[in-house]
């Protein structure tokens, strides 16, 4: 279980509670004149949980919705949300509308059959408010800003930063507990997204899994990605062996497998054996 299991006020109305499963976050936002749920679990009987919990918090109901990307665990809950608007990146409608139905088949397997029914009963969400590069979101005393940062963890990652908190959601660009996820990732272009975040400054930071934490992982974590964009740089380039690169990379092997994957399939080169 997530070690927190309440909702936790992470900065000045802001709360977020770590569910499983897979550790993932659910975050609200709160202003005078409105609250932002960010991310909705991977069902509609998940996404009900949360909106009980949600009567737990001193605040009104959401007046809206947004999905930080496309992924089943953030997203395939919004529908218990109907009639609010839902914000996402126009990658992640995109990628809901031709791969969703898809996926959802994907992910059964990674799940216990109880939670097979929940998943065929959730329709994939249609987000109807897109962001192209940035979009601000007036909450009333508070605004929270909708960036677009760069390809990292996917090709349509959306940030949401509170300045008057200084706190940021990253969505899975920053895990905490566990590897970055790379099926869908741009192991190149990540170190450049991360650092991108880190010159918002934050003094929070809001993973999509595991605990929130600070600005000082956000380094860690672009160093760790430049390094393994360096060895897979090297590994593609033929000066370096594809095994070597799983030994010195930062990341553990699986993960750094898929890494290589990635990296040669978005440069169009084949990836050396390992
Ligand atoms: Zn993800």
């Amino acid at each position: 279980m997530p070690a927190v299991t309440a909702w936790h006020e992470v900065a000045d109305r802001i709360w977020v509670r770590r569910y499983d499963p897979f550790d993932v976050n659910v975050t609200v936002v709160a202003g005078t004149h409105g609250v932002l749920l960010v991310d909705t679990r991977t069902s509609l009987h998940e996404a009900a949980e949360v909106r009980r919990h949600l009567a737990e918090l001193p605040v009104t109901a959401p007046t809206a919705v947004a999905l930080t990307h496309a992924h089943l665990d953030h997203s395939l809950g919004a529908g218990a949300f109907p009639g609010l608007p839902l914000y996402a990146s126009r990658g992640c409608r995109e990628t809901l509308t031709r791969h969703g139905v898809a996926e959802r088949e994907r992910w059964l397997s990674w799940l216990d059959e109880e939670h097979h029914a929940h998943l065929r009963a959730s329709p994939i969400p249609v987000p109807d408010h897109l962001v192209e590069a940035r979009h601000r979101i007036d909450l009333g005393d508070r605004d929270v800003d909708l960036l677009l940062l760069g390809h990292g963890h996917t090709d349509h990652d959306l940030v949401l930063h509170v300045p008057d908190a200084a706190a940021v959601l990253a969505g899975d660009l920053v895990e905490v507990g566990a590897p970055p996820a790379f099926e869908d990732a741009f192991p190149f272009e990540w170190p450049a997204t991360l650092a991108r975040l880190e010159a918002l400054e934050a003094e929070v930071v809001v993973p999509g899994h595991g605990a929130p934490t600070s600005q000082a992982l956000l380094s860690i974590r672009r160093q760790q990605h430049a390094h393994l964009a360096a060895l897979c740089r090297e590994a593609l380039g033929g000066v370096r062996s594809a095994a070597s690169v799983l030994v010195m990379s930062p990341f553990p092997e699986d993960t750094t497998r898929v890494a290589l994957d990635r990296a040669a399939a978005t440069t169009g080169r084949r990836a050396p054996d390992a």
